[in-house]
């Protein structure tokens, strides 16, 4: 049994003054408002649920700041993206992936839900291990200390019209749905690991294929509706949008999230909330990558879940996700306070676990998985803060100490395995 004493505790939608914790076995057993008891280990400031990285491409991590020197939009960025994929290999994918999801831990990341389609060797082939690269993924979470849902995304074509999978996408092809479905069928589930399941988009996936996917009884989610170019193909090639298409191919329910969702119409927006879909938000990509604002306060005023993602991982900080829902929306409706802190804080926290599986955690309760984020009050960005605000103020360099399942992973802004900064030089240089 651990006590742990906290300056402020974020439970029940807000910030309370003086909460002690008890952990036993990984879960809280006891939430109070008392002082502190001998023993007890102290955190400061405020101390938040565990975040969750609801969308993440552990690779792409490789990209950042190398990107930037010319002109471009997503599709150009891919480019450079694929050129990553083309190169990486079972231990260098480790080593870049165990090193990323270090960073996600100081940032205040507990659980990630990794969408992963980087499969196959170069010439598309499946290694002689077909799920190596998912168990590199599942070492390098272990390694850095955070719990990990393995989101296997099916790519099985280029585009909408069929063409095949090309150069580096042969790597993220299996032969067929089949094919992919029984690789998935032998990824198992531990104590820290989930499995879902991704339709990459519309773009990638067969019509036809949907359904298969869409069998899966654990989480399931898909990029929708990022670029605007994705909903006309759609459109020409079957009549629909593509949030149209999957609900008519059954692929949208209570388990499914759908990333990005930027150009969705108000007819698609109501068609996710009747489902009861979520919606991973991605600020910082979609503003990098130029994709456009979503839609999120309709969303929302809908019913639909938000959740946060740093997807392609320009940044990793859920805290800039988390308030970048509400920014956007304002530079749309040139309007404030369309989302209440504590509203983004849920996105970040309980709603992001819920959306990859982990609805035991993202609440500092009785019961729930004894997930801690400790960000500061006294830094620089910090000093002077209402912590009942603090989301829209503070950055991932605040986080000073994260508990995941009862275990400290970052104390004092440091991580358990020491310098990530030269651990992420070491692996990027590798690719
Ligand atoms: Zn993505």
């Amino acid at each position: 049994v651990t006590g742990f004493w906290c300056e402020h505790a974020w439970v029940d939608g807000q910030a309370l003054a003086g909460v002690r914790l008890t952990v036993t076995e990984g879960a809280f057993t006891e939430v109070v408002q008392a002082a502190a008891e001998v023993g007890d280990e102290q955190l400061r400031g405020v101390v938040l649920p565990g975040f969750a990285n609801a969308h993440s491409h552990a690779f792409h991590r490789a990209l950042r700041g190398r990107t930037g020197s010319g002109a471009g939009d997503f599709w150009s960025w891919r480019e450079r993206m694929y050129a990553v994929a083309a190169r990486l290999t079972p231990d260098t994918y480790l080593a870049l992936a165990r090193a990323t999801y270090a960073e996600m831990a100081m940032a205040g990341v507990t659980a990630v839900g990794e969408f992963h389609y980087l499969h196959h060797q170069a010439d598309g082939s499946p290694y002689d291990e077909p799920n190596v690269m998912a168990a590199a993924l599942r070492q390098a979470a272990r390694d850095a200390g955070i719990r990990l849902t393995l989101l296997d995304a099916c790519y099985l074509q280029a585009s909408v019209d069929g063409s095949p999978l090309a150069g580096p996408q042969r790597r993220f092809g299996d032969r067929d749905v089949d094919a992919w479905a029984t690789r998935v069928a032998a990824l198992r589930p531990d104590a820290s690991t989930r499995v879902g399941v991704a339709a990459h988009s519309v773009r990638a996936v067969p019509r036809q294929a949907m359904r298969t996917i869409a069998a899966w009884d654990g989480p399931r989610h898909v990029h929708l509706s990022e670029q605007a170019a994705e909903n006309a193909a759609c459109r020409d090639a079957f009549g629909c949008s593509p949030t149209e298409l999957l609900q008519a191919e059954g692929f949208l329910t209570a388990r499914t999230t759908a990333v990005h969702a930027t150009h969705v119409t108000g007819r698609d927006i109501g068609l996710l909330a009747a489902a009861g879909s979520g919606v991973c938000a991605c600020a910082t990509t979609e503003r990098d990558l130029g994709d456009g604002l979503g839609p999120f306060h309709a969303l929302h005023e809908a019913g639909v879940p938000l959740s946060v993602g740093s997807d392609q991982h320009a940044v990793i900080d859920l805290l800039e996700e988390a308030r970048g829902i509400e920014l956007h929306d304002r530079l749309a409706a040139q309007q404030r306070g369309r989302f209440r802190p504590a509203e983004l804080v849920d996105a970040l926290t309980a709603r992001g676990q819920e959306a990859i599986g982990w609805g035991d955690a993202g609440r500092i309760q009785v019961g729930q998985r004894a997930d801690l984020v400790a960000v500061r009050l006294d830094s620089v960005r910090t000093a002077g803060v209402d912590p009942q605000q603090l989301v829209l103020a503070a950055t991932a360099a605040d986080v000073s100490d994260v508990v995941v399942d009862g275990v400290r992973v970052v104390s004092d802004g440091r991580h358990r395995l020491g310098d990530v900064g030269r651990l992420l030089a070491a692996a990027i240089a590798a690719t």
